[in-house]
């Protein structure tokens, strides 16, 4: 299996091991696989039986078709095996998975089960991708015979950041660069990253939002002259990020796991169809599950679930990408994003891999910040997706009820995907299993889950909030969360979003 751009379908074609060192195309456009692998019905129903890490090897092997198997299987082993699964919060469904589907609403004939995403050492789903990232890229230097060493550079809206620490801290022949929103993230988020330990360790606080981090980021590995001045170092760029393969392709094997948890535990039959809601903010969680779709995994519809600033529920409504906008802080940060990069993927894809269509899109989007899709794209894009929005308040009251009715607690973004999942049962009567994807630990967002539920805040720190809502809940607070509360702030570097490429190459340096 070979990689292209999504803006120029021939030109090189990568192996995946070059792609995942690369992260991004030399053109400024994102990596994709030339065809889609299939999967059939038969192999789905295998994965039953199969421990959560023999899993990743079945769906990776597909697309990593340069590694062995051996070093599919190692990664594996190495990036699952420490997820703390034995807290509490286990209702329906019994297992020893590191992201287990979890049927919440007993109804009959009614599944809604939480695909929990967070058992990972920094508790949120980027853990998923980001604990065999590290892996992948450790193989595919020897792999590829690359020479230079790797810089990661990472821009974050809060989760990335900690999980592409935690991944890559003292790694080999690796550094890591993490650029934060300095007023963007939530306490406890900020505390994961500036406290993070690692020889190979910088994190930077950007005074701007998450979409001047990413556009920093993305300027710097656009820069021929850093590039060379780098490559006098022999050091190598690469991202962390969703535009990273790397990072999406470890994605696409929950989905394909959560169904096989359906089946084992005979919710359903194989073949039967279900609905995945994804909280969406840069498009790579649901555009995972958009690649497990198209590869086979029996999906009616992908609903995209979006907080108030819903840039994607407007495109797919109008099928006009407008970033001109006012952005908005939310109480789901991760999610507070106004240009979805992965949506890229999508259009390449959808469009017959129209390349150059993609090009001209991606240039709009560029010089005015918006771009309109035809409207054959568009129709094709309203069958597989839809997207809705919850508010603030909506999101509270789904928080609250969730805790209410059924004791489960949910964080803020999966309180989103909740929220946008029933808009659309009650909207279109459609019964079908609903997967949501819980992408973050309650306790990362405890401000705002405590707020949800109603209890009082004022006069505490973050700490007092965690163990409070442990208290109510009786749910356990993440080990990662708790040793916080000990840790040493490392990192008190604030910079504009001007100097980030200076700060990239003092780094470099060092
Ligand atoms: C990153 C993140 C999201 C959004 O995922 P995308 O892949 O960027 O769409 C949602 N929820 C949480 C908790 C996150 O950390």
């Amino acid at each position: 299996m070979k990689y292209v751009s999504t803006r120029n379908k021939k030109g090189k074609a990568l192996t995946s091991a070059e792609a995942i060192l690369q992260g991004l195309a030399k053109d400024g456009g994102l990596l994709v696989p030339e065809n889609i692998p299939q999967i059939k019905i038969e192999e789905i129903k295998n994965l039953k039986n199969m421990r959560y890490e023999d899993r990743a090897v079945e769906i990776l092997k597909k697309y990593l078709t340069d590694y062995t198997e051996e070093e599919l299987k190692e990664s594996a082993e190495l990036a699952y095996n420490y997820f703390d699964i034995t807290d509490r919060m286990r209702l329906a469904i019994k297992s020893d998975k590191p992201a287990e589907a979890k049927k919440i609403e007993p109804e009959k004939n009614k599944v809604t089960a939480f695909i929990e995403l967070w058992h990972g050492p920094t508790s949120a789903f980027k853990d998923m991708a980001l604990q065999i990232l590290p892996h992948l890229m450790r193989i595919g230097l020897k792999k590829t015979g690359e020479e230079r060493d790797i810089l990661i550079l990472t821009a974050t809206s809060g989760d990335t950041g900690k999980a592409a620490l935690s991944g890559f801290a003292d790694a080999e022949r690796t550094k890591i660069a993490v650029f934060y929103p300095s007023e963007g993230v939530s306490e406890i988020q900020k505390l994961q990253m500036i406290t993070q330990t690692g020889k190979n360790v910088k994190v930077i606080g950007v005074k701007g939002n998450f979409d001047d981090c990413q556009n920093g980021v993305k300027k710097i590995f656009s820069d021929e002259e850093i590039k060379k001045k780098l490559d006098a170092q022999k050091i190598k760029l690469s991202s962390a990020n969703s535009i990273n393969w790397g990072r999406l392709v470890p994605q696409i094997v929950y989905y394909f796991s959560a169904y096989a948890d359906l089946l084992d535990n005979e919710e359903i039959n194989a073949g039967d169809l279900v609905n995945i809601t994804v909280p969406t903010g840069n498009f790579g969680n649901i555009l995972a599950a958009y690649y497990a779709k198209r590869m086979g995994l029996p999906v009616e519809k992908l609903i995209c679930a979006s907080n108030i600033n819903h840039v994607l529920t407007d495109f797919f409504e109008s099928g006009i990408y407008d970033r001109n906008r006012t952005f908005f802080r939310s109480i789901s940060p991760s999610m507070d994003i106004l240009i979805s990069s992965n949506l890229e993927r999508l259009l390449y894809h959808e469009s017959g891999e129209d390349s150059e269509y993609i090009k001209k899109l991606m240039n709009e989007l560029n010089a005015s910040g918006k771009y309109e899709i035809n409207k054959d794209l568009k129709k094709k894009l309203k069958k597989i997706f839809y997207a809705e929005y919850a508010g603030e308040e909506e999101t509270k009251t789904t928080i609250r009820e969730m805790y209410n009715d059924m004791k489960y607690l949910i964080d803020t973004h999966t309180a989103v995907g909740l929220t946008v999942a029933r808009k659309y049962q009650k909207k279109t009567g459609d019964k079908k299993p609903m997967l949501i994807a819980s992408t973050a630990s309650a306790y990362k967002f405890a401000p705002a889950v405590l707020n949800a539920l109603q209890i009082p805040i004022e006069g505490m720190n973050e700490f007092e909030m965690a163990e409070k809502l442990n208290k109510i809940t009786s749910v356990e607070i993440p080990k990662g969360l708790k040793a916080l509360k000990k840790a040493k702030v490392l990192h008190e570097d604030i910079c504009e979003k001007e100097e980030m490429s200076e700060r990239v190459l003092t780094f470099a340096g060092n």
